[in-house]
């Protein structure tokens, strides 16, 4: 059987018995064209190599294939693994499956210089890019492409002074670009999640400053733990912060959600 063969996505879940699990964070898609779409954003993946948390039934996997990406697909629920079984062997060597939770997997090392593209699961979801984002630098990913809550996504991508913007932007937008492909409405999922998503595109860049990303993260948790307050009492508990601040030459008067992330670099690299 080649790609072209395979049958329906929705006939491998019935025949798989892969009724969605919701403490699996399962909302399938099944739309061929949607799925090819989602496989375009990350740019030309013939040739390359593609790391994809949550295959499921597949439905991504094969638009990922049909692109002409070799891919490494790590599952954890062990129900989708024959399914992805008859995939792999349409695929005939561009598909390796790996079985477990891709929170536990060394990522860096089974996908090294890979695009991530996945439909993650919303329950992991944010876990996961902040481990894609605070690793070595540059990251052994390529390019991240991953279905996100809208809400989510609007945190990623979120400018200073919006309400949205926190610890996710400074984290996502410090030495990386992300942007938002476009959203997915509810109804192209199966089955429908209560929220919209949107499919996120993010890219490394050089830090501007070559500081500890542990640093960031302690400023960021501090700042926005208490975000309506100014910096001078936000970042108090903060060994080293009302000095550090003063060092960057920040107002001690303004509060967080004020600052852009060159500021918050300005800072950490003080601290
Ligand atoms: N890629 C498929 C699609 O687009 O239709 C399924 C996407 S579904 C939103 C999320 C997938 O992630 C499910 O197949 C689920 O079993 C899997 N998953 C959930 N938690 C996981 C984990 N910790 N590690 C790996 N896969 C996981």
């Amino acid at each position: 059987m080649t790609l072209a063969d395979l049958p329906p996505l929705r006939e491998v879940i019935a025949r798989h018995g892969l009724a969605a699990k919701k403490s699996l964070g399962q909302n399938f898609l099944l739309d061929g064209n949607l799925l090819d779409r989602i496989a375009r954003v990350p740019g030309p993946l013939a040739g390359t190599h593609v790391y994809e948390v949550g295959p499921g039934p597949g439905g991504l996997t094969r638009a990922l294939l049909r692109a002409g990406a070799r891919v490494t697909a790590v599952e954890r629920d062990h129900r989708a693994l024959p399914a992805l079984a008859e995939l792999a062997a349409a695929a005939d060597g561009a598909l390796t499956v790996v079985a477990g939770d891709a929170l536990a997997q060394d990522d860096a090392g089974i996908a090294a210089g890979a695009r991530v593209v996945a439909n993650l699961p919303y329950n992991i979801g944010t876990a996961l890019l902040v481990r894609w984002l605070t690793g070595p630098w540059p990251p052994w990913w390529a390019s991240l492409t991953c279905m996100f809550q809208r809400e989510v996504a609007e945190r990623i991508v979120a400018a200073p002074g919006t309400a949205a913007y926190g610890r996710l932007a400074v984290l996502s937008q410090w030495r990386s670009i992300p942007r938002i492909a476009f959203d997915v409405p509810r109804q192209a999922f199966t089955p429908p999640p209560s929220v919209t998503s949107a499919v996120v595109h993010i890219i490394p860049t050089s830090p501007p400053a070559e500081i500890p990303v542990a640093m960031l993260e302690r400023l960021t948790a501090a700042a926005f733990g208490q975000r309506r307050k100014m910096l001078r009492a936000s970042l108090r508990a903060l060994p080293g912060g009302i000095g550090a601040l003063a060092a960057a030459g920040i107002d001690p008067s303004r509060r967080a959600e004020t600052l852009t992330v060159a500021e918050f670099v300005a800072v950490a690299a003080a601290l």
